[in-house]
């Protein structure tokens, strides 16, 4: 499922993602960038924002895509019987061995992986039972496969082996997100309670009297869209009704999931996870911390601000000073971005000086054209153009005839070059983005399609995703005055709005998209017992959001629940990953453009220099541990936060004058 999720559907990389879905990757993301942007306007949305990317994505707001449910209900993938590991599973393993195990799953995992998404693109593009269910049997054989690979390259932990096999060995190892027991018993049992989880959640509605039921579609649109207090905490609290249900199976998957992970070496599930970055668990923690650390002052500055302008929105009882802000007032669900509530905090001045979206119509530029747009923005760096398949193949309108899953993705179905797009596109500024997102995704792929199969992948699971939303980055009024659609750039002054739309969306995002693994690893370790869950989850919020739940809490609820990624078991540190890389990405092409100026205006389209440093980074695939990917774009092995504070200083330096004489913190 995920497939996409974040990435762009690099399936084999990371492979399995989970016992019940696939993750491949897939991007996602309806947004402008997609994947974790519920952002503005589009926050309510349905497919739309959420997730889904490719069929079996999911992001980080949280839906999953139909794909992903389909494989989940039929679910279940899991172990295999008939696992690949080599017969002589008794004595001593041997590096011929392993040589001949990677062979073989290189070969395999192909060959399935290609069978997967042209039944998901089939499935998505034609929705029917009939597709579904077949989507879902492609899914589950590369999901056995990958559990069965996985486990069988556990067997060579213990052996000495050259390092290119090792690296291989680990992909296939670290390509779970969920491990199921050695055990035909506890796998078919993991597996029903994944599927249980899920279908929970989806099914999820909020019934306060007989046939009157709202589903979160409905609920989100409240919490987007409503200003009355009462009316936003019924709808918040009414969500968090689904999950109570979800308690006793959360918890017993967990006991199965760290039984799978300890027989594959690992101390728990979460240290699974986190081994999947190329360096120590522990050490991998101590980095998302330091990256937290430099981003916190902007962090701080935007929540005053946005406290301040809710006070005096809904009143001083409702919004208290110097305490948290209560979770149900930030136009989104899981006040995860707070993109919804613009019109409440924006400056006077926050109209840009132009509206894409008009000049789209305007011109009645069409969805062809656009992602025309997208291609020579790609080709003016240097990169060859998109194949003759892509235009035949893509979806670009949606259909009259058919239903089909709208929500944004990129695909390479055959692995190599069928490049392909998935949109429904409207003349609006968010689709230009998004297309100038998804199609990173596509150039990435390309990129990387000549390395061994199990390196045809985003270098960690940040890197994808980061990629889409840093060419989305240079989608900025000096490219629009380039390719024609302004006259000339709206003076700098203009630029406040739009930046604190992004910072509601981008900024607001930051501390949500580290908590949630935070809790899973406690979770997972045992540090949050299941009597504690609701505590530690809520502990979480405050400490890093500082935000809070608008009603008292107990442990009768099951918050956590509430959120897709919980239920659905989708790792979530990549989403933090993504939003910090792709403004060191943005400022490090920015600067081998030579561009010189506000960060935020600066686009790299035309630049050959900016194309070359991109493609250094983007042809590694996943070969090299992701320091060095970073270091080829970068010039530094070291994630770096900084470039988020240059990137939004001109809004730094305005949220601390409205901040003056305020009483910030929590
Ligand atoms: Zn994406």
């Amino acid at each position: 499922m995920p497939s996409r999720s974040m990435s762009s559907r690099d399936p084999l990389a990371s492979l399995v993602v989970a016992l019940v879905v696939l993750a491949a990757a897939a991007c996602q993301s309806a947004a402008p960038a997609a994947d974790d942007r519920p952002a503005g306007a589009r926050a309510v949305g349905g497919e739309a924002g959420a997730a889904t990317d490719g069929g079996m994505t999911i992001d980080p707001n949280g839906r999953a895509g139909t794909a992903a449910a389909a494989s989940a209900s039929a679910g279940t993938a899991t172990a295999p019987q008939d696992r690949p590991a080599p017969a002589s599973a008794s004595a001593a393993p041997t590096a011929a061995e392993a040589a001949d195990l990677v062979a073989r799953a290189e070969e395999e995992l192909l060959d399935l992986v290609v069978k997967a998404e042209r039944a998901a693109w089939v499935q998505l593009n034609f929705i029917t039972e009939d597709t579904e269910i077949l989507a879902a049997e492609a899914s589950e054989r590369l999901l056995a496969a990958g559990v069965g690979y996985a486990q069988a390259a556990a067997r060579f932990d213990d052996v000495e082996l050259p390092a290119d096999l090792r690296r291989k060995l680990d992909l296939l190892k670290l390509g779970l997100t969920l491990a199921a027991p050695d055990d035909p018993g506890k796998t078919a049992e993991l597996t029903r309670i994944m599927s249980q989880l899920e279908s929970t959640y989806g099914k999820g509605k909020h019934c306060p009297a007989e046939g009157e039921c709202r589903d979160l579609q409905e609920l989100e649109r409240i919490i987007a869209e409503s200003r009355d207090p009462d009316e936003l905490l019924e709808a918040w609290v009414g969500w968090r009704t689904i999950s109570p249900p979800m308690r006793g199976p959360y918890t017993r998957m967990v006991e199965l999931a760290n039984e799978g992970a300890r027989q594959l070496g690992f101390t728990d599930t979460g240290a699974m996870w986190r081994a999947k970055y190329d360096m120590p668990p522990d050490e991998f923690a101590a980095e998302l911390d330091r990256l937290w650390g430099q981003v916190r002052p902007l962090y701080d500055a935007l929540h005053c601000h946005v406290r301040a302008k809710l006070q005096e929105t809904y009143g001083e009882e409702v919004v208290p000073s110097g305490a948290p802000i209560p979770a149900h007032l930030l136009g989104n669900m899981w006040a995860q971005s707070w993109g919804n509530v613009f019109a409440l905090v924006a400056p006077a001045e926050a109209d840009p000086g132009y509206d894409l979206s008009e000049i789209l119509k305007e011109r009645d530029v069409d969805p062809v054209e656009m992602v025309r747009h997208g291609e020579r923005f790609f080709s003016s760096l240097g990169f060859d153009p998109l194949p003759e398949t892509f235009w035949e193949r893509s979806l670009f309108v949606k259909p009259e005839d058919r239903e089909v899953v709208c929500h944004a993705s990129a695909w390479d179905v055959d692995q190599v070059n069928d490049l392909r797009i998935k949109m429904c596109i409207q003349q609006s500024a968010e689709d230009f983005q998004t297309i100038h997102h998804e199609l990173g995704h596509n150039y990435y792929q390309r990129a990387y399609n000549e390395l061994p199969i199990l390196y045809r992948g985003s270098a960690n699971d940040g890197f994808h995703e980061a990629v889409g939303d840093t060419i989305a980055l240079s989608v900025t009024p000096p490219y629009l005055v380039e390719i024609g659609f302004l006259d000339e750039e709206p003076p700098p002054a203009k630029d406040l709005g739009l930046l604190l739309r992004d910072a509601l969306d981008k900024v607001a995002f930051l501390p949500f998209g580290l908590l949630i693994d935070q809790w899973r690893w406690q979770v997972f370790s045992g540090e949050i017992s299941p009597e504690e869950y609701n505590q530690g989850w809520w502990d979480l919020r405050e400490r890093y959001q500082g935000i809070a739940p608008p009603v008292a809490r107990s442990e009768a609820d099951f918050d956590p629940g509430a959120k897709y990624h919980i239920p659905g078991n989708t790792p979530y540190t990549r989403y933090f990953l993504a939003h910090i890389l792709q403004f060191q990405f943005h400022r490090a092409l920015c600067e081998a453009a030579g561009y010189e100026g506000p960060l935020n205006r600066c686009t790299i389209y035309g630049s050959v220099e900016a194309g070359q440093r991109l493609n250094e980074m983007l042809e590694m695939g996943q070969s090299r541990p992701w320091p060095e990917a970073l270091e080829a774009i970068a010039g530094s092995p070291q994630m770096d936060a900084t470039a988020i504070l240059d990137y939004f200083a001109p809004l730094q330096t305005w949220l601390d004058e409205q901040n003056e004489g305020r009483q910030c913190g929590w």
